[in-house]
């Protein structure tokens, strides 16, 4: 039977574009699958912020951020933590992407009409010692464009090669199964679904219309990982994190299912690190949502009061922004599965900002006018400001007697005291009077503002969350939301999977998360943020390149 194409990618996230226009612009003819309407091309990286990690970049050098491979490489030994026999091929992709993140991420995207925003975040901070979790320095790079800027080259690609007669969509294709002959992946067979009107990001029938069974000389699957799906997540849920939070919001879209991930397993695929994943413990709901749980994970700023859900202060140095997992450990020892932040207008204003591209219109809508409007503007930018008014997380009160009182009133739980938590807010106000502190929150607030960055439109001057002059108060609910898989198919540098048997499975490549964004697993245990993009970059682009040279 002739093949219907060079190579089939399932899966038309980022990891998938960029493999499959990486195969097309070699000369080979290449299939893209996907289960959703073409409505939803890009899959989550067009909802995502954007962010990229680069290392000794032209950006950080502006800002007088000085960082090297070196440093980089450091900062990410003591977040991964790698320590399994697994983690060989999860290391060297760990390496070869901080190569690619220091050297020609930035030029080879910028080429294709990709630009930075110039304030660099700063995200994971860390707060232990020099070799252990965070970044060392700022290394968050947004893109000019968020989410949708990230996908857009790789979109035009992909249409001009569609235009040429080498590339082709399926949308509504639901791959049910690999084709093998011989011990080669050798193409797909699965079920049409009816078409859907529904919008992008939105759940979509899964009603089906008829089968299909297409052939190639080599299969890349890219299909995501399993954050959409709460059981699965529970399922792989590690013990080391406690145990699995009764209640979730999600973080990524319904179609993030985690179902190709058991098919690929079934032909004989080897999974490893699946218990290594990446939730926030940031999360609220949406009070306009897309997608079923629809939760948005706030990316704060170094300043607001952390309390957990019995009133109190999460331990050094569990602050926002320092070690997601971290503090994902604590809120479960807990016992509940929520936490507190308590902060002041002057803090909402300057330092919170909400991770999707939908959220950022500023950015996302290129509009230089609105985002100065970041650093001038008296008010928080109108999305978080609208998220104040009808979140349900959100309680705005003018004093802190008012402000418990709706906090417990919103939790139902009734585990908050007030003098409990105004002993612990004033004892941390006292703190503000000097310059030099013992309170180890407000250290690293003074730390902060002497980043530019920061300075700008980062961190707020420090000052007494109970001063009225930087009111009124504000409680926010945490949520647990699920994102990222940090484990996957176990891949060599060509992206190619290794089956249970360990030798390579011919024919077959993954890349992006369901490749645990290279080798099966290079984060780790933890990641320095920006670097979940980028892995789909990188293992996209070594598949594609790979596939198109093996195939005949
Ligand atoms: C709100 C948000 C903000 C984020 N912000 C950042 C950020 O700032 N920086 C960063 O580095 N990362 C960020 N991320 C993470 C990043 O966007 C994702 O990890 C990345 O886009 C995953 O891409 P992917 O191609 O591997 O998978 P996906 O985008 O999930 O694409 C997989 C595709 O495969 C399809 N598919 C699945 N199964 C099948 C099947 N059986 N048959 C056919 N098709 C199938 C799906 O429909 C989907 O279209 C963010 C994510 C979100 C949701």
């Amino acid at each position: 039977m002739a093949d219907d194409a060079d190579v089939i990618v399932v899966g038309g996230g980022l990891a998938g574009l960029v493999a499959a226009t990486e195969v097309a612009d070699a000369g080979k003819r290449v299939i893209v699958l996907d289960q959703e309407g073409e409505q939803n091309l890009g899959g989550q990286a067009f909802w995502s912020f954007g962010g990229l990690f680069l290392v000794d970049s032209p950006e950080q050098r502006r800002l007088g951020i000085r960082d090297s491979v070196e440093l980089a490489t450091q900062d990410w030994a003591g977040s991964a933590g790698f320590d399994r026999d697994d983690d060989h091929w999860p290391r060297r992709w760990a390496e070869a992407y901080i190569a690619f993140a220091a050297g020609e991420k930035r030029s080879w995207l910028r080429a294709m009409g990709h630009r930075i925003f110039p304030v660099v975040g700063w995200a994971e901070r860390g707060g232990y010692d020099a070799m252990g979790h965070g970044n060392s320095v700022p290394r968050f790079h947004v893109t000019w464009g968020t989410g949708p800027g990230v996908i857009e080259p790789f979109v035009r690609r992909a249409r001009e090669a569609e235009a040429k007669g080498l590339l082709s969509f399926r949308f509504r294709h639901r791959v049910d199964a690999l084709g093998m002959t011989n011990g080669t992946v050798d193409g797909v067979s699965g079920a049409i679904l009816e078409p859907t009107d529904a919008a992008r990001g939105e759940i979509s029938s899964r009603i089906v219309t008829g089968n299909f069974l297409l052939r190639a000389q080599a299969v890349i699957v890219a299909s995501g990982g399993i954050g959409g799906n709460h059981e699965l997540v529970r399922q792989n849920w590690p013990s080391r994190l406690g145990a699995p939070p009764a209640r979730m919001i999600s973080g990524v879209p319904a179609h993030v299912d985690g179902r190709m991930i058991g098919v690929t397993e079934a032909a004989g695929a080897r999974l490893i690190n699946r218990d290594r994943m990446w939730h926030y413990v940031e999360g609220v709901q949406n009070w306009n949502p897309i997608w079923p749980m629809h939760g948005i994970r706030i990316l704060p700023g170094p300043s607001s009061l952390w309390f957990d859900a019995t009133g109190k202060r999460l331990p050094s140095p569990l602050f926002p922004g320092s070690d997601t997992l971290g503090q994902l450990q604590y809120i479960q020892s807990t016992g509940y599965d929520y936490s507190w932040f308590v902060l002041t207008q002057s803090i909402i204003k300057k330092e919170f900002a909400l991770s999707g591209s939908e959220q950022n219109p500023d950015l996302t809508g290129k509009s230089w006018r609105m985002t100065l409007q970041r650093a001038t503007n008296k008010g928080a930018p109108a999305p978080v400001e609208a998220f104040k008014q009808h979140g349900a997380d959100f309680v705005v009160r003018d004093t802190l007697e008012d402000l418990v009182a709706a906090m417990n009133a919103l939790s139902g739980d009734n585990l908050l005291r007030l003098d409990h938590l105004r002993t612990q807010i004033e004892a941390r106000d006292r703190a503000i009077a000097n310059p030099y502190v013992k309170d180890t929150q407000v250290m690293n607030l003074h730390n902060a503002r002497k980043y530019i960055g920061d300075r700008l439109i980062r961190t707020a001057k420090p000052h007494r969350i109970l001063d009225p002059a930087h009111g009124p108060l504000i409680a926010v609910r945490l949520n647990i939301l699920t994102r990222k898989t940090l484990g996957g198919f176990e891949t060599d540098l060509d992206s190619r999977v290794f089956g249970q048997h360990g030798r390579i499975m011919p024919g077959l490549y993954a890349a992006g998360e369901a490749a645990g964004f290279g080798g099966g697993g290079m984060h780790g245990y933890r990641s320095l943020e920006g670097t979940f993009l980028g892995g789909c970059l990188f293992s996209g682009r070594n598949a594609g390149r790979a596939a198109a040279a093996a195939v005949g």
